[in-house]
């Protein structure tokens, strides 16, 4: 062994986990392994064993921080060197050495793209401007030392607005790329604080819990979400929607219920009658929700022949997507719309369109279930 790893062998560290030569050749970990997930052990034993402590306390202040835990984890991984720029598919051999998309005149790595690249400099002057202290990066952003909670200069509230400014550059250069959207440098600073304020004051939130708080800021409301359920009868099928705003507050909602020959049918049916109440009521909608990956494909990029005779609903569809200036549709699981879902189920026998609106009284079983899923009314 020594002649094929030389120096890079450490026996001490070998020794430490105890390896079994019988004849079962298993695997015998130190620790005590009742009672514990094989993985869980394996990360507990290896993340205490002898010379592998990561001391640094900046990991602890991470998932302090005033930010989704989209962000957050971004971040854990940018400061683990493990963000995918064109440097690091470069080092594993996967793409050549590529110049920056924003500036064009360096490679991208990510110390140029979030710290040096001229174009992220004025983003962190912007920054810098709208909440009266100055950002700057004496020792590189991707050491993470700003992260550190001993940081002189930088508190809470300015590492977590650092973090999130980060995460938008990300955002901005990967829709650059994959998406050839031209970036908006000038929004990044206020979405940030936006989204830091947020996150600091809706301490009286369960946000874990929360989709649109999680992962959303309240520039995508209002967010729409859309279900439909079958029925044990055949063709019987029930739609259910409701608008959130912004700031997760209930706007509106309806069921009813409607005949369709498939389940795509009555998917894209839900979808529309939702988008032509909204259109009836003079309501915005920024983000819709719904959980069939087909009907996302049918509306994305057309219904294939054997779907035709889907193809006036869908024209329909997207017609009402167009007067609403074609908000952003999302799949999500369906467990994640409880609301919409219960609905549905309404509307299965429901004949006629049923609205509810803000302000108006709301059935208890729809006020409690509007309220759980941590909607405000
Ligand atoms: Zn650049």
């Amino acid at each position: 062994m020594s002649s094929i790893f030389g120096e890079f062998l450490n026996f001490d560290y070998l020794h430490f986990n105890r390896v079994c030569n019988g004849a079962n050749n298993k695997w015998v970990w130190f620790p005590k392994s009742k009672n514990h997930k094989l993985t869980s052990m394996v990360y507990t034993h290896f993340n205490n064993s002898v010379g592998n402590h990561d001391t640094w306390n900046g990991w602890g202040n991470l998932w302090r921080l005033f930010v989704a835990p989209r962000p957050k984890h971004f971040i854990w991984l940018l400061l683990h060197n493990g963000i995918k720029t064109y440097e690091y598919l470069y080092r594993l051999n996967l793409g050549a050495q590529t110049f920056c998309k924003f500036c064009n005149l360096d490679f991208e790595n990510a110390e140029h793209l979030f710290n040096s690249c001229p174009k992220t400099q004025i983003v962190w002057q912007q920054v810098s401007n709208a909440i009266g202290k100055q950002i700057v990066f004496h020792e590189g952003f991707s050491t993470g030392n700003w992260l550190s909670p001993d940081h002189p200069e930088y508190d809470l509230n300015v590492q977590s607005i650092i973090g999130v400014t980060s995460w938008l550059i990300w955002k901005t250069r990967c829709n650059l790329i994959f998406r050839q959207e031209s970036p908006d440098f000038q929004s990044i600073p206020i979405r940030a604080i936006n989204h830091v304020r947020e996150f600091s004051q809706s301490s009286n939130f369960n946000s874990s819990k929360q989709l649109i708080l999680s992962n959303f800021s309240i520039n995508d409301g209002p967010y729409l979400f859309v279900a439909s359920t079958s029925h044990r009868e055949a063709n019987t099928h029930g739609a259910g929607f409701h608008l959130t705003n912004g700031y997760s507050q209930f706007v509106c909602a309806g069921y009813c219920n409607n005949f369709a020959e498939s389940t795509l049918e009555a998917k894209s049916l839900a979808l529309l009658i939702a988008l032509g109440s909204l259109h009836a009521s003079d309501l915005q909608v920024k983000t819709i929700f719904i959980a069939c990956s087909e009907l996302f494909n049918i509306i994305k990029h057309g219904c294939d022949p054997q779907a035709w005779r889907l193809n006036p609903l869908i024209l329909s569809i997207n017609d009402y997507l167009s007067s609403f200036d074609l908000p952003r549709v999302c799949i999500i699981p369906k467990a994640w719309m409880n609301v919409a879902n219960n609905l549905a189920i309404h509307g299965v026998n429901s004949h006629a369109l049923t609205l509810f609106h803000q302000g108006k009284d709301l059935p208890r079983w729809l006020m409690k279930q509007v309220l759980k899923s941590g909607i405000s009314l």
